[in-house]
């Protein structure tokens, strides 16, 4: 297509024309491989129309002669989009985005919490001019999705913020910090350094990858010292911060994703850069009735985002079947102790790609779905013993993280502190419809549906009212109903709240 569009008229009335939706990357120009990703993921990703926007937003800068000496190179960054993946580029002018008079145009406020945290504390009012100006193409071009680099971390909260508070139906992308060979985060601002100033940043960088390797062993930062080390190198550290990445907060002991973020002074020009710390890897929680989906659903998300998968029903159903098989009075304590002391359950990829079961090196993946194992597995969940035995196995395969795992208790007691916690439901009817049509997928034709109605209302009912660790919506997670959906809706729209969650440089890792 390759279009340039310089007025918002012309902006207005291609729009209207366009039938397809827009991905949009806004950039300040001085393109570099960190914008290129940006476009180019973009353009991969999707068939709707790539719209890069070049602006200089003069809000957002703390003075004139920053504003003035901001590298800019309109004729190579037009080449550039282009070239990777661009379908159109507006370049307005001041006048075009704030015409004098315009008593329509909303100069906006950042959230108060996220910008008074790192880049806010000095540069006061940069973030109302990003909201204003980010607010004011949002409006114009009207975007499906938003594409956005992890370099600048704060302007993605604060920019989510705004498209929360609006209620704008957009989609942010993020895309993760692009770094030179030396390690250094592209920035248009690089391009003002002298070799000596980039070798700072180049320090400043390692340091900051090196604290990380540190935490992975440590878990723990000391930023008096490394600020002293940084000193002790030449660094004019402006800020470094340990902080809650979604609050920028003072990170808390409990929290398990933090960000180690700084800014520095290389002569004139101010820099920044961050990176991710975790104590361990995420963990996906799936929580829901029988039948809601959540197997289908979570095998399917630990396939596309490469983690592992932790179906811990099917954990109750193993030692449910060993119960039956052995003939175990549970309600007799010695007998029920003698028993746990020896089970191990493992689980193990057979040649299908698909998770097989063993209890006592008995492989039950299938036995275990029977209608008999269904009936009296709600009780055997029940016994306390059984579930502290299972929910400590639970948290050692969790241990590290990196799993998503599906239950009825997981975002409450087994890993409470999960970084996602879905709550998946369905009405008892479509339950009952997709139960059946499982079962006879699977051989079983003669399955009534009001007795496998009723079946699922009692088991909802045994594991909703049981005493410990009851079936129930965990208080931050996001309950999703998935009548009417089809499997690949949920399991889009559950990667998309992880995608929107998690930082792309954790989840590459
Ligand atoms: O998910 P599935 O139907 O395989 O679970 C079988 C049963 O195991 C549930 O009805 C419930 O009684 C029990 N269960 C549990 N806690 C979990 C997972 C399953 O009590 N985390």
């Amino acid at each position: 297509m390759n279009k340039i569009i310089r007025k918002t008229e012309e902006l207005s009335q291609w729009r209207a024309s366009l039938k397809s939706d827009i991905n949009f990357i806004p950039t300040m120009g001085n393109l570099h491989d960190g914008h290129q990703k940006l476009i180019s993921i973009s353009k991969s990703s999707t068939c709707n129309i790539n719209l890069v926007s070049i602006f200089v937003n003069p809000l957002q800068f703390d003075s004139k002669e920053d504003l003035k000496s901001y590298p800019r190179s309109i004729d190579k960054d037009i080449e550039i989009a282009f070239c990777n993946g661009a379908d159109a580029i507006f370049i307005p002018n001041v006048i075009d985005i704030f015409p004098p008079n315009n008593k329509s145009i909303s100069y906006l406020k950042a959230s108060k919490e996220l910008s008074s945290a790192l880049c806010g504390l000095k540069r006061v009012g940069h973030f109302d001019g990003v909201c204003t100006v980010v607010y004011r193409l949002l409006k114009l071009v009207q975007p499906k999705n938003l594409y956005l680099g992890e370099k600048d971390w704060q302007q993605i909260l604060i920019i989510k913020n705004l498209i929360e508070e609006k209620n704008l139906k957009i989609n942010i992308v993020s895309v993760p910090t692009q770094r030179d060979s030396d390690g250094v985060p592209f920035s248009s601002r690089n391009k003002l350094l002298s070799k000596n100033e980039r070798n700072i940043l180049k320090i400043f960088s390692k340091e900051l990858s090196h604290a990380k390797n540190i935490f992975k062993k440590d878990k723990k930062i000391d930023l008096k010292q490394l600020t002293k080390k940084l000193e002790s190198k030449n660094i004019s550290v402006e800020y470094l911060e340990h902080l809650n990445p979604y609050s920028l907060k003072k990170v808390q002991a409990k929290d398990n994703l933090s960000i180690l973020a700084g800014a520095i002074k290389c002569g004139q020009t101010r820099l920044i850069d961050h990176v991710f710390l975790m104590k361990r890897n995420p963990i996906i929680a799936i929580d829901g009735p029988a039948g809601s989906g959540k197997s289908t659903i979570t095998k399917l998300i630990a396939k596309e985002l490469n983690l592992l998968y932790l179906d811990t029903g099917a954990m109750y159903r193993a030692i449910s079947w060993l119960f039956m098989k052995e003939k175990i009075d549970y309600a007799k304590e010695s007998e029920l102790n003698k028993i746990l002391r020896d089970i191990s359950i493992i689980f193990k990829s057979n040649s299908c790609s698909q998770q097989d079961v063993f209890i006592n090196h008995f492989c039950v993946t299938e036995e275990i779905r029977s209608q008999e194992i269904s009936s009296i597995v709600s009780k055997v969940s029940s016994i306390k013993k059984v579930r502290e035995f299972l929910v400590n196995e639970q948290r050692k395969i969790g241990k590290s993280g990196g799993l998503v795992a599906e239950g009825r208790d997981i975002g409450t007691t087994v890993f409470p502190d999960a970084e996602i916690k879905i709550f998946l439901t369905a009405s008892i009817d479509e339950r009952a419809k997709r139960r059946k049509s499982e079962l006879e997928l699977r051989g079983n034709e003669e399955i009534d549906f009001n007795q496998l109605r009723e079946l699922i209302r009692k088991r909802d009912f045994e594991d909703s009212t049981r005493e410990i660790s009851p079936l129930k919506k965990a208080n931050n997670a996001i309950e999703l109903i998935t009548d009417g959906y089809t499997i690949n809706e949920v399991v889009e729209k559950i990667i998309n709240i992880y995608n929107l969650n998690i930082p792309k440089e954790i989840q590459l890792e």
